[in-house]
């Protein structure tokens, strides 16, 4: 299942960071900001308990969510700007670390890193990378992810395209993603058009 999250919000500060002109910092800032509004679309069905708490006035029953802390999986390295954001609203997840690396020539997902918190299977797991692209890395990751048995697993990215939602779901077809744009295509090297470039290069200005 594929969740576009056309809100306002999140599509007007999608346009700014799409634009040529903007620089590294606001770039920064605006996936910071994006990705607080897709952790809070993300976890939208997260299983709930009832608890029994007192405020200053009297005792009542709130709901909390069920289960171990949630576990953010960053695709090195431009997953790190999600993961900057969503923890901010998600301040005790865990996090996990894949890097997985283009070769140039093939466009496969080559793995370098790959480290995860204990007790995965009590865990919602949601990965995060801003492209969905070809999809090869994001179906390497996940990959690896399902040997750990997460509890669920999640898929968020901010902008994708037909090719990379149909190379991840056909290996992946049980994993939701969400994101905020489905582009028109690939180009021959395997970037999203119109996109917005380089995701990495723009957050760590390394172009
Ligand atoms: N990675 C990016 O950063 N941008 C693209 O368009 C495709 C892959």
């Amino acid at each position: 299942m594929v969740h576009v999250i056309d809100h306002p919000l999140v599509q007007h500060k999608l346009s700014l960071m799409r634009m040529k002109g903007t620089s590294t910092s606001a770039f920064r800032g605006l996936l910071a900001e994006i990705s607080m509004l897709l952790a809070y679309e993300v976890t939208r069905d997260l299983p709930t308990h009832s608890v029994s708490i007192e405020t200053p006035l009297a005792r009542t029953n709130a709901r909390m969510i069920d289960g171990k802390k949630l576990v953010l999986i960053s695709i090195m390295r431009a997953g790190a700007g999600i993961l900057d954001g969503m923890l901010r609203v998600l301040p005790g997840a865990r996090v996990g670390h894949v890097g997985l690396y283009r070769d140039a020539g093939t466009l496969a997902a080559v793995e370098y890193y790959f480290k995860m918190p204990r007790a995965m299977a009590d865990r919602d797991a949601i990965v995060v990378d801003p492209m969905l692209a070809t999809g090869n890395s994001a179906v390497a990751a996940v990959d690896r992810l399902k040997d750990t048995r997460p509890r669920s697993i999640t898929f968020a990215c901010l902008v994708t395209c037909p090719e990379g939602l149909a190379n991840f779901h056909g290996r992946h077809p049980d994993v939701p993603v969400y994101t905020a744009a489905i582009d028109s295509h690939l180009d021959g090297h395997g970037y999203i058009v119109p996109g917005l470039g380089d995701a990495g290069d723009r957050l760590f200005g390394t172009k």
